[in-house]
């Protein structure tokens, strides 16, 4: 008979999005639960992220007057992941996440707001939205966290407009992008929130008035909090214990100690993708591969894959990510990823040949998996150049690189030209600064700003549903996507096949339960979030298509466990 150190019902392994939200339920089920975090501080990606989830049929639409059904939902998923997944873990999606997201609101801080026109990323596909399901947390007090504010893995707020002294939403992205005095009001006003909170400013906290992914693990954290759910921080899972073939427990290691947990109902995996795992990313991922590349939680560095492999567990979508487009900005830990600026006039991404290879205004996730595909021989697209002009400067940021109005070339960094930006007042110039063919990026040029004009896209269609104008300024043309570069000078960014976290892992069934190879049943062991191989099989759907199903099979997984 084994001795154990410390005995639960449910053991949840990460405290990201998925590992907490089951964690939530177990006990509520009525489970004594305890979730182990290898890192210092709490919230994985999750705590980096937009916190955006995609639920189709969410209660908030309704209350929106958005129509959507489990139906429609299903037949959009089946039509977008295109048999990368299967039929039951989708409708076990579709039929859950909403009856979560009622209960989380019932039940506990975790409140959402539907952000009613962020399309799907395929609205044209059969049961595509033009918005409404993906849902933002709502703003949170981090101050009501007490000394637990400190231990989340909060982003460098030097990474934030204004040292992070913003609170922005998911849904003012436009927003800001479109500049003008709105944008100025909401500076001004979010200014003087963040300079008269204080209860913030004489404790010397940073913004506490938490958004994003930061709402969203600071309202987890606080409902856990409230039912006195134990997390302890700096506990790696190391091992899994198994008795007849059931995952009984688990090897963790705390203040330098192994300690065998007995889990009398079940182990949830919840440890996050790879992203951070080099030598992994080199074994599974396409090449070339870089832990450079990822926007992801350091810690996510796939510990919990060996250890479940050796009882059984079987792996899939290995090779997949969430991709996004990514840039290296010098002097920063992290990279800086690109979602709106691809999409925005007067910018193109082109190959070493100096040609487009993809609708650039395309979903973040497809632009990852064009550059792997346009990376041959020919054209060599890893890395890819974002070229834009001087119009796009004035107006849009790139990365960390503010609007030309707020911050001239002269006021930035000067480590910053030749290693993240290149410029020239030619593009002939910036084609050989930057190794790129010049006549093929002159004739894309020509050819691009020919499109712009008739504002139709003749090679990729940019600009041509609702998802590509998302972020898009009207200023005048045909398609706000697409603007002449024509104003010199030219700048070039280097651009990476980059990533949100990746997605391959443990294969499971529909009440996420770890499988082996011949599909049978691991018993007691479950996996959920991105150390799990993505419901979402190959695609991804919409802004929170990721924390969505994350959090799902958590509350499924606790479900099932605690039944
Ligand atoms: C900048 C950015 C923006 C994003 N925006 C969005 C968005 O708006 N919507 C969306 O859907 N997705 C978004 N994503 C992706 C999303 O954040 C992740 O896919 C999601 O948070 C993964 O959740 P998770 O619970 O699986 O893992 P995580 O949140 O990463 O949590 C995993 C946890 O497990 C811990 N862990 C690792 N190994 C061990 C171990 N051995 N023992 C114990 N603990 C361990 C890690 O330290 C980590 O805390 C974004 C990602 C980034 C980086």
């Amino acid at each position: 008979m084994a001795s154990w150190d410390h005995s639960v019902d449910f053991l949840v392994v990460g405290s990201g999005a998925a590992g907490m939200t089951a964690a939530l339920r177990a006990h509520d089920l009525g489970g004594d639960t305890l979730v182990v975090e290898k890192s210092s501080l709490y919230g994985g990606s999750t705590a980096l992220s937009g916190g955006v989830v995609w639920v189709p049929n969410n209660p908030l639409m309704a209350r929106a007057g958005i129509s959507d059904s489990a139906e429609e939902g299903l037949r959009y998923l089946e039509a977008v992941t295109a048999g990368s997944s299967s039929t039951e873990k989708l409708r076990a999606y579709v039929e859950t996440a909403p009856r979560m997201m009622t209960n989380l609101a019932e039940c506990s801080h975790v409140r959402f707001e539907c952000v009613e026109d962020y399309p799907d990323y395929y609205p044209g596909e059969p049961g595509g939205k033009p918005g409404g399901r993906s849902c933002e947390p709502a703003v949170f007090d981090g101050l009501r966290l007490g000394d637990e504010l400190v231990r989340m893995g909060v982003p460098d707020s030097s990474h934030f407009v204004l040292g992070g002294r913003l609170t922005v939403r998911a849904s003012e992205g436009k927003m800001l992008m479109a500049g003008g005095s709105r944008l100025i009001g909401f500076m001004l006003r979010e200014l003087f929130s963040y300079y008269t909170n204080f209860r913030a400013r004489r404790k010397r906290l940073g913004n506490t008035d938490f958004s994003l992914g930061r709402a969203l693990i600071g309202r987890l954290r606080l409902s856990l909090m409230d039912r006195r759910v134990p997390l302890w921080l700096e506990t790696p899972l190391e091992g899994l214990i198994d008795e007849e073939g059931r995952v009984v427990g688990a090897l963790v290691r705390r203040d330098g100690r192994p300690l065998r947990i007995r889990a009398r109902k079940g182990v949830l995996l919840a440890a996050g993708g790879f992203e951070r795992n080099l030598e992994m990313r080199q074994r599974y991922q396409p090449a070339p591969t870089s832990d450079r590349w990822t926007a992801g939680c350091e810690t996510n560095t796939g510990d919990t894959v060996a250890p479940a492999v050796a009882r059984g567990a079987s792996l899939d979508l290995m090779d997949e990510a969430w991709w996004c487009p990514s840039m290296l900005v010098p002097l920063e830990d992290s990279c800086r990823i690109m979602i709106y600026e691809k999409s925005l006039a007067g910018g193109i991404i082109v190959d070493r040949s100096g040609r487009r290879f993809m609708n650039e205004a395309g979903p973040y996730n497809d632009i990852g998996k064009s550059m792997y595909r346009a990376n041959t021989s020919e054209g060599q697209a890893i890395p890819a150049f974002f070229i834009f002009d001087r119009g796009f400067r004035k107006k849009y940021s790139c990365g960390p690189m503010m609007p030309s109005k707020a911050k001239p070339d002269w006021a930035l960094p000067r480590v910053w030209e030749g290693n993240f930006f290149e410029k020239s007042q030619t593009l002939d110039g910036l084609a050989r600064k930057i190794g790129v063919d010049a006549d093929g990026l002159i004739e894309t040029v020509r050819r691009f700003n020919e499109f712009a004009r008739t504002g139709k896209d003749l090679d990729f269609s940019r600009g041509d549903n609702v998802q590509d104008l998302y972020y898009t300024v009207k200023a005048g043309g045909p398609n706000p996507s697409l603007g002449a570069l024509e104003e010199p000078p030219f700048y070039a960014v280097k651009v990476y096949p980059g990533d949100l976290g990746t997605k391959g892992g443990f294969r499971t069934d529909a009440r996420a339960r770890v499988l082996t190879d011949c599909d049978e049943i691991i018993q007691g062991l479950y996996a959920a979030g991105n150390c799990s191989a993505a419901a979402m099989g190959r695609t991804y759907p919409g802004a929170g298509g990721t924390i969505g199903p994350a959090m799902t099979f958590g509350y499924i997984a606790a479900e099932d466990a605690l039944g």
